[in-house]
């Protein structure tokens, strides 16, 4: 069984640490106040908080990085000189071109050891409080290896996501980047936008909500920092999404101004057929 340090134990970190401890391995935490950590012990989602990261590391078989993604590029400075010479260090998070490209620009090439990483999975809360059991069975797991990463530290990595029930696919970074653009990045925006032109419209609108504006709006509810990081680290295909969007909506907006039925009934069952092609969740 192997030693898991989670550095950022908030709602991945915090998830993965439940799941790790239940497949029987040892995980401690780490992160920016030991104290404020301490609970998730009691808890039970980690065998032990670590305020010494450097010493924690020293004895990892496996780091994760659960932190927003800007704070990788610091958090690897810190512990890499400290790390055991056959440890695997890992990642959850929801860009990939940024982490490789701040991991080069520190250490001249991606550290052979790093498997850059990002489960398809998670809620709009934070916080290890929110974190949940069994939230990687039957999801996806996004590695994104380079040609400097070692191929056994791939596969180490990938054996951790299956443990805990993922089912693991490589691509690279750049793959990544432009998918998730469209399949996450964009409806996070969309969810942010919708409620901020709720908040800015006078009236009592509260009790007129529904579940239709409820489910479309749930992802506002998520926290600030990591969209703001997940926003700029994948700037240029979320700027290609963004815009793609707007075309969209611009042709509906036509539509509605035209009074042009057969044109919006055109464009909704086409997105319905689509909807209907998902596999189920
Ligand atoms: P979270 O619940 O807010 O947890 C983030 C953790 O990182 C917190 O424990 C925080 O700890 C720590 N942290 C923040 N900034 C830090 C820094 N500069 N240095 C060290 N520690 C820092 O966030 P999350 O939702 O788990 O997201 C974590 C990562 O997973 C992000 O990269 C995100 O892109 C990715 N991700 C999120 C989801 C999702 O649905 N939320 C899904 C897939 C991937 P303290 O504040 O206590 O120090």
């Amino acid at each position: 069984m192997a030693h898991v340090v989670v550095i950022g134990l908030g709602l991945i970190g915090g998830s993965l640490a439940r799941d790790l401890r239940r497949c029987g391995h040892r995980v401690t935490a780490c992160g920016r106040d030991a104290a404020r950590l301490a609970p998730a012990v009691g808890l039970g989602i980690v065998d032990a908080v670590e305020a010494d990261w450097q010493a924690a590391v020293a004895s990892a078989d496996i780091v994760v990085l659960g932190v927003p993604v800007g704070g990788t590029r610091e958090v690897y400075a810190l512990i890499h000189p400290h790390l055991a010479a056959d440890a695997v260090v890992t990642d959850v998070g929801s860009t990939k071109c940024s982490v490789v490209r701040d991991l080069k620009a520190l250490c001249g090439q991606l550290p052979a050891h790093f498997v850059p990483a990002h489960p398809i999975a998670g809620t709009e809360h934070s916080g290890f409080a929110a974190s949940l059991e069994g939230m990687f069975a039957g999801r996806t797991v996004v590695l994104t290896p380079t040609a400097d990463t070692d191929p056994a530290a791939t596969a180490r990595v990938a054996a951790l996501w299956q443990e805990v029930g993922a089912q693991v696919l490589s691509m690279t970074p750049e793959q990544h980047d432009a998918a998730l653009a469209l399949t996450s990045h964009l409806p996070q925006m969309l969810a942010y936008t919708l409620m901020g032109q709720f908040a800015e419209t006078p009236g009592a609108l509260a009790p007129l909500v529904g579940s239709g504006f409820r489910s479309m709006t749930r992802l506002a509810g998520s926290d600030p920092v990591m969209w703001r990081d997940v926003s700029l680290a994948n700037r240029a295909q979320l700027s290609l999404t963004l815009r793609r969007y707007m075309e969209r909506l611009g042709e509906l907006a036509a539509a509605v101004d035209a009074g042009d039925a057969a044109r919006l009934e055109k464009l909704f069952a086409a997105s319905q057929a689509a909807y209907h092609r998902l596999p189920p969740a």
